[in-house]
């Protein structure tokens, strides 16, 4: 049992060389931030976890502070791809990747990558996150499942393993020097070209050119700023065994649920739509209700019907995040109005359903209201499923750390999305207190990063137990699984083990 008094404890680094104090000290590292009434409110329900597993969160925890001090801006957080922020952070990494054992190596696009190889002819289990960030960042949206993902190869620096293991600091996935997300998971699914070596930065660098300038700054980057260095970052696809990735839950889920980890059932799939109302303007004084064709009204009407839509449909969320109304002005009907959706939904069913019906409720308002309407999507992208045999796997690590399982889908977009082109990937949420991120104030409960450091441990080893064959139960959840191709591949191997 935990003690729990944690006003009294402050994060003084004194406390933290005494091991009996240690998982005070733990939580209590989440007072010293501000908005933040004390440890979570479940601590004294949840399990303890293993000694391991709090020293490794001290380490992972100050890594991430370690990593936050690598950045373009003072005061704040920003660290781009092929930046010398990211330099000084591959510095860090490496060292650290170096001291579990691992091989580094940072490819063309930036993507550092940390491997130990497995048995001749075995897959390789890429365990990762984005170390990229955006604009006045938080230290753990990214950096967090990297450090994990370190401390757990380390763990297992001695164990053999039945496939290569290789960690993945990935170089960009928020997008925000290039204003493309995902480089640095494209660079590794294979799907980077050299159209892409064109995009510019807010300076006028090309792509190509800040690989060369990130090589010179002494990264030892294996790429030439050229397509045949592009080719070298892929992975092929007969090569992964599943890409997992631990990462902040950047929503209010896990917390509103009292829960420290959760199970990702897949990256939502959304499509950004911009629907525009024409109407007639005209004076708010003299043109009678009757008669008006209000395009700002109609806009309204479908902003709430969007709302409704998806409080009435389990597994869809929607939104209209902007209208803008013209010509604008109080006494003034709006002739024009614009307005921006952005539907989603991990269920691809469920996402074309809901098109549907709000296709029919548009045209049908704008029908009734006498306006025109258009619409054009700006962006779509369909929801990718985590493997369920990895989910199931996950979940029994859950289990056996002693939480309950909850499953959730991932409303924000992934590098997992572009991976899973590869292979199977399975990703775990940690709680996001206040559901804070891209945030200056984003963190975790220390007791949550545990907890995960135990899962993600329980679940390497049970994945290997699974690929060797060792584990009874591999036959049963194998056909559990379906077409899922994670369970068919282990399941070859299990078979010829
Ligand atoms: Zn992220």
């Amino acid at each position: 049992m935990f003690p729990f008094d944690f006003h009294e404890e402050k994060t003084s680094r004194a406390h933290l060389a005494e091991p009996a104090r240690t998982l005070r000290s733990l939580s209590a590292r989440t007072i010293e931030l501000p908005f933040m009434a004390g440890a979570p409110p479940n601590l004294v329900s949840l399990p303890s976890p293993s000694e391991w597993a709090r020293s490794s969160t001290e380490e992972a925890l100050e890594r991430c502070d370690a990593l936050g001090a690598c950045s373009e801006t003072k005061g704040a957080i920003l660290r781009r791809a092929l930046t010398p922020a990211m330099r000084d952070a591959h510095a860090l990494l490496r060292g650290w990747a170096e001291r579990a054992g691992l091989t580094v190596h940072v490819d063309a696009l930036g993507n550092l990558r940390a491997r130990r190889e497995g048995p001749p002819g075995s897959r390789t289990l890429v365990l990762g996150s984005h170390v990229d960030t955006v604009r006045d960042a938080g230290r753990y949206d990214g950096p967090l499942g990297v450090v994990l993902a370190i401390a757990v190869a380390e763990a297992l620096r001695e164990i053999a393993l039945p496939f290569a293991l290789e960690v993945i600091a990935i170089s960009d996935e928020e997008g925000v020097r290039f204003g493309r997300p995902f480089l640095g998971a494209r660079a590794l699914a294979g799907t980077l070209d050299v159209d892409d070596l064109a995009l510019r930065d807010a300076d006028g660098v090309t792509l190509a050119e800040a690989i060369a300038h990130f090589e010179s700054l002494g990264t030892s980057a294996n790429g030439f700023g050229d397509v045949e260095g592009l080719d070298a970052c892929a992975i092929r696809p007969e090569d992964l065994l599943a890409y997992v990735e631990v990462h902040i839950e950047q929503g209010p889920v896990l917390e509103s649920l009292e829960l420290p980890v959760g199970v990702v059932t897949g990256i939502a799939g959304h499509v950004w739509r911009t629907v525009t109302f024409e109407g007639r303007a005209g004076h708010a004084g003299t043109t009678p209700m009757t008669l008006r064709r209000d395009a700002l009204a109609a806009a309204s009407e479908l902003t709430l019907a969007v709302e409704r839509l998806a409080s009435e449909t389990p597994g869809l969320v929607s939104t209209v995040g902007q209208v803008v109304a013209r010509p604008g002005g109080n006494n003034v009907i709006a002739g024009r109005a614009e307005l921006e959706l952005d539907v989603r939904s991990v269920d691809a069913r469920v996402l074309a359903d809901a098109l549907a019906t709000l296709d029919a409720q548009i045209a049908g308002l704008a029908a009734r209201r006498g306006v025109k309407v258009s619409a054009r999507d700006r962006f779509a992208s369909p929801p990718v499923v985590c493997a369920p045999a990895l989910q199931a796997l996950l979940s029994e690590s859950v289990r056996r750390v002693g939480l309950p399982v909850h499953a959730l889908p991932s409303g924000a977009g992934h590098d997992g999305r572009i991976l899973a082109t590869l292979g199977p990937i399975a990703m775990l949420f940690v709680r996001s207190p206040e559901g804070l991120s891209h945030h200056p104030d984003e963190r975790v409960h220390a007791i949550d990063v545990a907890l995960a450091l135990d899962v993600t441990l329980d679940f390497v080893r049970a994945l290997a137990a699974r690929v060797s064959g060792t584990d009874s139960d591999s036959v049963t959840t194998v056909s559990d699984s379906g077409s899922d191709s994670v369970a068919s591949s282990v399941s070859a191997e299990s078979r010829t083990a």
